[in-house]
């Protein structure tokens, strides 16, 4: 792509942009002299405008309907969760029966496990990576010593060659063959929290099935932010939360992905509650556990509606913008801000993030160079100057120009600033 590097080019830019519209569905944190420069998608998406009278909406049920809200409400709360379903198969591309919202990330991540690794003596490893989330990282080794395991021979971690930042994707796929026959699951992520790298899905299911493998997903990070295709890429399952891109709110309701071929193992062990019950006999309240197909039958509870309502909110306004089209914006603006960085800043900022757009999202993970305690007080004087990006130890900064809501001018003026600050700092 040809940018140029001033600022009527970026204005330019948003006046030519389809999507430019849908920044006004969100409300973007202001300062005294007007709105902040908002980075920070991949930590806390922004609330849209319609959360306010969807959460309203449904304390007035509950005032006004009590309990009959659950049949009566204008959004009635005992099938609320199907009014998501379509459009997170969509957001995920999945098959409806594959895909439901409940729990939080790492509680999914656990019902996953609990269905999903099933060690024996000869096959009992799970491959994460070295940088992987903390959580993913609990998970997975609390999961090996549940069963009886030890994680110093049951956790197998890989990690970026000579100091880079990201994983060789033919080194994944040659560790998941060398350890062939022992390795139970792949715990991957789409896109990798840190670096921003999005790992290839698709391959890497592939080769976990090929040694015999469970092929499990990380998406926190890849949700909302690349399209996916989850029934075809044929993972197992996934997971995310729906904070990050997803613009649901703090601690969201999460996502649940279960391919289709498992939507009736019933066989395969569960930690059930009524809400994975067959819907049709759910009320019978009948002792035997009768699950229902697919994803929604590892439900535990009645969903929080309060919680789902944001949720809904967001997942409408990504329905009808697409996530095709969300990407090529995307792709644009963070291109866009790569090439303003290089052209800028090159002496000064190492991106780590891959250079190929095919192998990322939005988000840019930058190093300032020169020492970590310069780069932290850069970060504190971008703050200052009402940039939200988002610091992670020990010098890294990343910056996610979300095409939702952020503008080629967010992109223009945060590395202006980026380039001021750097050059008084000197
Ligand atoms: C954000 C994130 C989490 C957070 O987990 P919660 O259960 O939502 O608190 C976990 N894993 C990854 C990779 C993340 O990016």
């Amino acid at each position: 792509m040809n940018f140029r590097a001033d600022a009527a080019y970026a204005a330019q830019l948003d006046q030519d942009d389809p999507l430019a519209h849908y920044r006004e569905q969100f409300h973007v944190p202001r300062h005294a002299d007007g709105e902040e420069i908002y980075l920070c998608g991949n930590s806390l998406g922004l609330q849209p405008k319609t959360v306010e009278r969807y959460l309203r909406e449904e304390l007035e049920d509950w005032q006004q309907l009590a309990v009959k809200a659950h049949f009566a409400g204008r959004r009635p709360w005992m099938p609320y969760n199907e009014l998501l379903t379509a459009k997170t198969a969509h957001l995920a591309g999945a098959e409806p029966q594959e895909v439901v919202n409940m729990n939080s990330l790492t509680a999914n991540l656990h019902l996953m496990l609990v269905s999903f690794y099933r060690p024996t003596k000869a096959r009992h490893r799970i491959l994460i990576e070295r940088g992987a989330f903390p959580s993913d990282r609990y998970a997975a080794t609390s999961q090996i010593l549940f069963h009886g395991f030890d994680p110093d021979t049951s956790l197998v971690e890989i990690a970026p060659r000579d100091g880079r930042a990201t994983l060789d994707m033919d080194e994944v796929e040659s560790v998941i063959r060398a350890e062939g026959e022992r390795l139970a699951l792949v715990l991957l992520p789409g896109v990798q929290y840190y670096s921003g790298q999005a790992f290839d899905v698709a391959r890497l299911t592939r080769a976990a099935h090929a040694v015999g493998a469970v092929a499990g997903f990380d998406l926190a990070h890849a949700a909302g932010n690349l399209p996916l295709q989850l029934h075809d890429w044929d993972a197992d399952f996934a997971v995310w939360c729906s904070y990050k891109y997803l613009n649901a709110g703090p601690g969201a309701v999460a996502g649940c992905f279960v391919h289709a071929r498992h939507a009736r193992d019933f066989e395969r062990p569960r930690f059930a509650g009524w809400w994975g019950h067959d819907k049709s006999t759910r009320f019978h309240m009948d002792p035997e556990f009768v699950p229902m197909e697919g994803a929604q039958g590892w439900q535990l509870s009645n969903p929080p509606i309060l919680a789902l309502a944001p949720l809904l909110a967001s997942l409408e306004i990504f329905d009808e913008a697409g996530m095709q089209r969300l990407r090529e914006k995307s792709l644009r603006l963070t291109g866009y801000l790569e090439f303003l960085l290089d052209e800028r800043l090159a002496d000064e900022v190492e991106i780590l993030t891959p250079r190929n757009p095919a192998e990322r999202g939005c988000q840019l993970s930058l190093r300032l160079r020169g020492s970590a305690r310069r780069a932290r007080e850069i970060f504190r004087q971008l703050e200052e100057r009402f940039v939200t990006a988002d610091w992670r130890e020990p010098d890294v900064i990343r910056v996610a120009p979300v095409p939702l809501y952020n503008t080629y001018t967010d992109v223009y003026r945060f590395v202006k600033i980026l380039e001021v600050v750097l050059s008084a700092g000197k």
